[in-house]
Parts: C-alpha cells; sequence; structure tokens
C-alpha cells in the first residue's frame, strides 16, 4: 500500500523465500511431477467476495488478488469417535450440529445466547475495519473517524455486558452465559486457540467476534487461494514491485537505528550495509526479536505501552504446546474434504500439549497442488508443521 501511495519501499527479508510463515515451497518428485506446500496459514475467510476482513481490503487497495476457492466445511474428529461438521453461512445448522454431536439438546439455545452477546461487539466491528482497531493508547485517534457509523445502542448494551474489544473473548462467553463444560464453551475456545494460538481468556474479542460474525452471516463461505498461500504472497508481492517497490530475499536486518529523537531512521545489514530510511521504517519482525536484539539497547526500557511491552510481562507466550501425532495409513485422501482438525481431549485445556491436530489437503480442492493421482497433506502439530505427499 505504501508503494501505491507513492513511496520508494524496499522490502528487506531474511529467508530465501518471501512471505515469512504463509510462504509456499515446491518438491519435484522425478517421474511423478511437482508437489506444493503451504508453509503456514490454509484457513481464510471473506477473501472471495469484498468483506471486512483486513487482508480482502488491502488487496482490494492493490488491485491484486489469487484466484479463491470457495468451500463451506470443514471436519472434527472428536473423543467417543465423534464427528463435527462445522459448517460457514448458517448459524442455525450450526447450532443443530452442536446439539447433535453433544447430545445435549440445550447446546443450540447456549449457542443461540452466544450469538445474541456477540451481536453488539459484532456490530462494531462491521462499523470499524478490524485494520483499524488496536488496543495502545492511540486507538481513540484510530476510531474517530468511525464513531459516526456506529449505533450508540449496540455500542451501549456491548458496555453493560462488559464486553470491549481489547478485552478476553472469554468476557463474550460469560456475557452469553456459556458453560465452560458446553460444546459451545469449548468450541470458541478451540477457535480463539486456532486464530491466535492461545485459549479464549488470553484472545482478544475483536478478532474472534469478527471471525464469528463472518463465518456464520447468511451464505458465508470458506476460501482457499488457488497455487496456496505462496499464491497470496505473489499477489502482495506483484503490488510492491509493478510500482516500482524492490523485494531483498536472504537480507537479515541485524539492527534499527535511531536518531537522538527516537525516530528511526534506517536498518543495518547483515554483511555491514546500512539503508537509510527518508520517511519510515516498518519493522514486521515478531515483537520478541525487535525487542530483544534489534532495538539499540538504550532504547528498549522505553517501550513501555507499546505492542512491544508484551515481551516484557510474558503475557503472549512464544509457543503453543496443543499437539499430537496422526497417522495417514488407510485413508481415501482422494474423498476427504480440504480440512482435518482432531481434538484428543475435550476437558484439558485448548493448549495441552497433544492435544490438537491440524490437517489440511489442499489437492482435495486445488487441482494444481499435487500431480494427478496423489495428494498433498500440511500439519500442525503444536508449533511444529509438517508436509507430505501421498499417492491415493
Ligand atoms: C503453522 C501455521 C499455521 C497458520 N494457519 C493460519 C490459518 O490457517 N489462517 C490464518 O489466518 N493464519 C494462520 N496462521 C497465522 C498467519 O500465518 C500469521 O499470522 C501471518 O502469516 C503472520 O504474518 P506476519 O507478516 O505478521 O509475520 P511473519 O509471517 O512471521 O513474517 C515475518 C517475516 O520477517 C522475516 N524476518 C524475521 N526476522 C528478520 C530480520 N532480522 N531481517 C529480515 N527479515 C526478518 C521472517 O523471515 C518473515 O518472513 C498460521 C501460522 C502458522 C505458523
Amino acid at each position: 500500500m505504501l508503494a501505491m501511495y507513492g513511496y520508494r519501499v524496499v522490502v528487506c527479508e531474511a529467508h530465501e523465500h518471501p512471505g515469512g510463515a504463509a510462504h509456499g515451497f515446491e518438491r519435484k518428485v522425478k517421474g511423478v511431477g511437482t508437489f506444493r506446500f503451504d508453509s503456514g496459514p490454509s484457513l481464510f475467510s471473506g477473501m472471495s467476495a469484498p468483506s471486512a476482513n483486513p487482508l480482502r481490503q488491502v488487496l482490494d487497495s492493490v488491485g491484486e488478488a489469487p484466484e479463491w476457492l470457495p468451500y463451506d466445511r470443514w471436519k472434527m474428529y472428536l473423543p467417543g469417535d465423534k464427528l463435527f461438521d462445522v459448517g460457514s453461512g448458517d448459524a442455525a445448522a450450526f447450532g443443530r450440529e452442536l446439539a447433535r454431536v453433544s447430545g445435549d439438546a440445550a447446546e443450540a439455545d447456549i449457542f443461540n445466547r452466544l450469538c445474541a452477546a456477540n451481536a453488539p461487539l459484532g456490530e462494531l466491528i462491521a462499523a470499524v475495519p478490524p485494520i483499524a482497531l488496536r488496543a495502545d493508547v492511540g486507538a481513540a485517534q484510530t476510531l474517530l473517524p468511525y464513531f459516526g457509523k456506529m449505533d450508540p445502542l449496540s455500542g451501549l448494551s456491548m458496555v453493560m455486558s462488559g464486553i470491549s474489544p481489547s478485552a478476553p473473548f472469554s468476557d463474550v462467553l460469560k456475557a452469553g452465559r456459556v458453560p465452560e463444560s458446553s460444546l459451545t464453551g469449548w468450541f470458541f475456545d478451540f477457535l480463539a486457540f486456532a486464530l491466535q494460538g492461545l485459549p479464549a481468556s488470553a484472545t482478544q474479542a475483536a478478532g474472534v467476534s469478527f471471525m464469528m460474525r463472518e463465518f456464520f452471516a447468511p451464505g458465508a463461505v470458506m476460501d482457499y487461494p488457488k497455487g496456496g498461500s505462496g499464491a497470496l504472497v505473489d499477489a502482495l508481492l506483484r503490488a510492491v514491485e509493478k510500482r516500482g517497490g524492490e523485494l531483498r530475499l536472504r537480507t537479515r536486518v541485524e539492527g534499527l537505528t535511531v536518531d537522538n529523537a527516537g525516530r528511526c531512521i534506517g536498518v543495518g545489514l547483515k554483511g555491514g550495509e546500512h539503508l537509510d530510511a527518508r520517511v519510515a521504517v516498518l519493522c514486521n519482525v515478531d515483537v520478541w526479536n525487535t525487542a530483544s536484539t534489534l532495538l539499540p539497547e538504550e532504547w528498549r526500557p522505553k517501550v513501555k505501552g507499546s505492542a512491544l511491552d508484551v515481551v516484557g510481562d510474558a503475557q503472549t507466550p512464544l509457543d503453543c504446546g496443543s499437539a499430537s501425532t496422526a497417522s495417514l495409513d488407510g485413508l481415501d485422501l482422494a474423498s476427504l474434504g480440504v480440512h482435518h482438525i482432531t481434538a484428543a481431549d475435550l476437558r484439558a485445556p485448548i493448549d495441552a500439549r497433544d492435544n490438537l491436530v491440524f490437517i489440511s489437503i489442499p489437492s482435495a480442492l486445488d487441482n494444481t497442488a499435487a500431480p494427478e493421482g496423489y495428494a498433498c497433506i500440511s500439519g500442525m502439530l503444536g508449533e511444529k508443521v509438517f508436509s507430505a505427499a501421498s499417492s491415493w
């Protein structure tokens, strides 16, 4: 977007592929063909049509996009051989599915109560793009232009029920009187974990509330980028390069240069080169490394009140433990859908080690992901990621 607004942009990327956690990679197998894997994200929503999703809004602004392949359900495998069919775009059907899987008709009502409790925050998010929501002292300034579009009654009912966008999503669960032991309570703890790697009690309400509103809107679908997450990265890269911006791969930033007034005026690169920044440096390195290695030592104590505080008070752990192992023997990979999630124990904390495993089979949806007759599989086991290829 900076390139679109006429700034000269240089992207310094330490890795050999662009895209960070979302980069894609390929493996060629002699005599078989090319398999394509996603290193990280595979679940996207609000991408195939204009929506409040900030990523969709960025792509719309820069006029680039991959082709999106929509689908409307994923499968969850719960203890006791229970198959939970999670469908988007139909809240009533989801309530019925919760009741069926749990064997408790009350689950549909619990879910309805949660939807009602979430609605005021959802309204707020509909009025304010998530891109403008922030939890620091600048929040009021960013929100100001949107106040006119907000429904004052929604805002009031949100405040009355004790919900705030930057407070944990567990406050919304409380406002909806969702019992912790219910399947509804478990599912939304899971959703918070799937979105941010933390339980609902440690995940900002704004993100989960946004996802909930988007996911259950009538007719809503999930989207997979044809060509994988790498195709999405390529679209963003085209937006930079077609406007004269430059990507430098294998270019590690070793330090941020800060002047006496506290302005970041450049970066020092591995190998000794220094790049001056005429306007600004945007640092997309994770907060832990930014605060502990890139920022000059004398500035480190001075970041109080900023997002970098998460390092100091250890509120944001660096890893998540929920993990498991999976055997793919005997599966009919051709007829399975794209996303599968297993849970070993619904009573254990959602981030308990060895509890969840996420598996995606992009080739079930995207015929460019693997040669004819083959499947590619990516999995996430806690902080570990695996990729595999198999014939049907
Ligand atoms: C396994 C996995 C599965 C996920 N699944 C989903 C999903 O299904 N849906 C979803 O929406 N999200 C998902 N996510 C989250 C999503 O991928 C991330 O939130 C998002 O990609 C983060 O993007 P980012 O640009 O903020 O950071 P990053 O992707 O971490 O980018 C940071 C970049 O900075 C580079 N870098 C670091 N240090 C330096 C340095 N010193 N000099 C130069 N470059 C440096 C890194 O190489 C990297 O490219 C998943 C994440 C993972 C890991």
